[in-house]
């Protein structure tokens, strides 16, 4: 299970495949592989738009399935289920219906960075999303492992398309294909997966479940570039064996605000998180046994991600800090199993067991499974156009970890794109992308394709430029209109968006009519130290004004200083989008760029200059080389 061995899969022929000579076919328009986070979205994405779907995925029982925390959302993460949400994804109303606790996160610092996380129960969470996929008209869920990919040589004349080969379907396993215009690859963590914990290794994309090796062949055929990421998972321990009198209680908010915009209000109990704390002698038990970590022993070589790290990592890099918080979150509400936050480890199981004998309150927790590490294959991203579909393979989508990305999120929103695109490019339409002023789905796609990624890619607060705008409330006046004119979405979602931009409407008029001290009471508004809810005693027609739609109105005003400012970044930059550089363009033609930009350049192929200019190492003088050479 190397790289290398890749090179030793015999090419399959079945690029030269006779599509009758299958007894068991069946015909869709699009074909999603992997029915996880990525995968589930895009199916139902691409659905919704009346394309013929199927999802095929190797458990029936795993669909929609946390492989790691049984959390979603959080800081950057938060903003990402919103927009997925505001698309007409799954993805919010899923966790709504399921979760066990939620908070918003960065509650003191300014909306940009309000980020809304919750607690799922993980199994009803699950079962929620396979509820909501059986149910999608157009989409079939099958049980299937697909092995190969089916393929032939490209016949498109047109110069605007890349491609040398075009997709067809996949051959699944037990002698059936399914042929398709267009094929999603959804499989996470999963191409040529090994597991390991200490010095034990086994082949396995997550605990319990197997890998897949055709698919990395395939795409090795294929001439995809394929490189090599690990991630880790800590261990889970029994409730019935944690001594909580002994460790902080961690509640939910008082007043948990949902994820989905179709959801008004969450009436289910909470149940509470836990904090306990690692401390010297563990760290000293960890340092003992660092040979015998698979990251430290040479075990592992590949890159893992850098703000997710190991237990063992954390007392690495951050040797002077004597203790580590735990977060014991519980896994659902009929299951005794806690998922420890902060303690992701692969070294062996006895270091496992002998480390919780060291923390205050855990001396006697008994693991139910132990944490472990997972090498897998993944694309690099920069073989795809910006709407996630192969340069090289027309009709070929890539979403998700496969991407080089972690997170059910960033899984989830490229999944919806995917979807998205699969089935308008089957219909004959153009492809949509979100922009990066738009949202953090355009940022990071954008990432992806053009800059690729060195590590597991995950979404922060930071990586957007324009994060005033990018707000997780207001995610659905960003997006829903767009995604109305997409088809993705239905008449409820399209009422309740037009309801609230009434109320912001009249909130907006109200506050303008209005008189307070002289001024008018939406400059008053402005102070600082003004609420809402002070507001609408000295208006009271204010009160007719629903929360959410007042929420807005207090942002649009008491930040409209910051926000046109941004909005006049976004003006300049949408300059250089507009500034088009089309697919075929040879940079060999200009004489006097240097080769790295040249190289580059070729490689990535930016669709604008705006885009040419975030490929990293392109210098301005570049840019004005090829912007010259545009104009002629
Ligand atoms: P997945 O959710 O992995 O779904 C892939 C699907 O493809 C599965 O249903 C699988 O059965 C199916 N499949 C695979 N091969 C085939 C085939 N040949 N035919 C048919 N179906 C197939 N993320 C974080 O943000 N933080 C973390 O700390 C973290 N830790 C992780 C630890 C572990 C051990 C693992 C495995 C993942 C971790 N992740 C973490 C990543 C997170 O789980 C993924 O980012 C997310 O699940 C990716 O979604 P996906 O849809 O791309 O893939």
């Amino acid at each position: 299970y190397t790289l290398s061995a890749i090179s030793a899969f015999p090419p399959s022929g079945l690029q030269l495949l006779n599509r009758d000579s299958f007894q068991n076919r069946y015909d869709y328009d699009v074909v999603v592989i992997g029915a996880g986070h990525a995968g589930t979205e895009a199916a139902a994405a691409s659905a919704r738009l009346g394309a013929r779907t199927a999802l095929l995925t190797t458990n029936l029982d795993t669909v929609g399935q946390m492989s790691c925390n049984p959390a979603i959302g959080g800081v950057a993460k938060g903003q990402i289920v919103r927009e997925v949400d505001a698309l007409g994804g799954l993805m919010g109303q899923a966790i709504d219906a399921t979760a066990i606790q939620f908070r918003m996160l960065n509650r003191r610092k300014g909306p940009a960075m309000h980020s809304p996380r919750a607690q799922a129960d993980k199994k009803s969470y699950q079962n929620h999303i396979k509820w909501q996929i059986e149910s999608q008209p157009n989409l079939d869920l099958r049980q299937e492992t697909v092995e190969d990919l089916l393929t032939e040589p490209s016949d498109s004349k047109d110069p605007q398309e890349s491609a040398t080969q075009r997709v067809v379907g996949v051959k699944v396993r037990g002698d059936a294909v399914y042929l398709a215009k267009t094929v999603i690859l959804t499989t996470g963590t999963f191409l040529q997966a090994i597991m390991h914990t200490g010095e034990a290794q086994s082949a396995g994309g997550r605990a319990g479940e197997g890998t897949t090796a055709g698919i990395s062949g395939a795409l090795h055929r294929l001439n995809f570039e394929l490189d090599r990421f690990k991630t880790g998972t800590p261990p889970r321990l029994n409730a019935r064996t944690i001594d909580f009198s002994q460790i902080e209680v961690q509640p939910g908010d008082d007043e948990p605000q949902p994820f989905s915009f179709l959801t008004s209000e969450i009436t289910t109990s909470q149940m509470p998180c836990h904090i306990a704390h690692t401390n010297e002698a563990v760290h000293d038990l960890i340092r003992e046994n660092l040979t015998r970590a698979p990251m430290y022993s040479g075990q592992i070589d590949s890159q893992g991600p850098r703000y997710c790290p190991s237990i063992e990592d954390k007392v690495v890099r951050f040797a002077d800090k004597s203790s580590h918080q735990l977060f014991l979150e519980p896994e659902g509400r009929q299951t005794q199993e806690v998922y420890v936050n902060g303690i992701s480890t692969s070294l062996p199981r006895d270091v496992q067991d002998a480390m919780f004998r060291l923390i205050p309150g855990l001396e006697k927790a008994s693991i139910m499974r132990y944490g472990y590490a997972v090498e897998y294959d993944f694309c690099p991203p920069t073989q795809l156009w910006p709407h996630l579909e192969s340069k090289s393979v027309a009709g070929l989508f890539l979403a998700g970890q496969i991407n080089g990305t972690t997170g059910y999120e960033e899984a989830a929103g490229q999944g919806l794109i995917a979807g998205l695109n699969a089935a308008r490019t089957v219909a004959g339409q153009s492809t949509w992308v979100p922009a990066r002023q738009d949202a953090y789905l355009g940022v990071l796609v954008d990432d992806l394709v053009t800059m690729g990624t060195d590590e597991p890619y995950r979404m922060f607060t930071s990586r957007a430029e324009y994060r005033l705008l990018l707000r997780q409330d207001n995610a659905d006046r960003r997006l829903t209109a767009q995604a109305d004119q997409l088809g993705l979405i239905d008449a409820p979602r399209r009422d309740r968006l037009a309801e609230k931009l009434e109320q912001i409407r009249i909130g907006r008029e109200l506050l303008a009519a209005a008189r307070i001290e002289k001024s008018p009471a939406d400059v008053y508004l402005r102070r600082p130290e003004v609420t809402w809810p002070m507001m609408c005693e000295l208006v009271p027609e204010l009160n007719q004004i629903a929360p959410d739609a007042a929420e807005q109105c207090c942002i649009d005003i008491k930040y409209a200083g910051y926000l046109d400012r941004q909005q006049m970044d976004v003006d300049k930059q949408q300059r250089m989008s507009e500034k088009r550089i089309p697919v075929s363009f040879d940079y060999n033609r200009i004489g006097s760029l240097r080769t790295e930009a040249r190289e580059k350049l070729t490689k990535v192929r930016p669709l604008n200059l705006a885009q040419a200019k975030r490929i990293s190492g392109i210098t301005p003088a570049d840019l004005a080389l090829v912007l010259a050479h545009l104009e002629h």
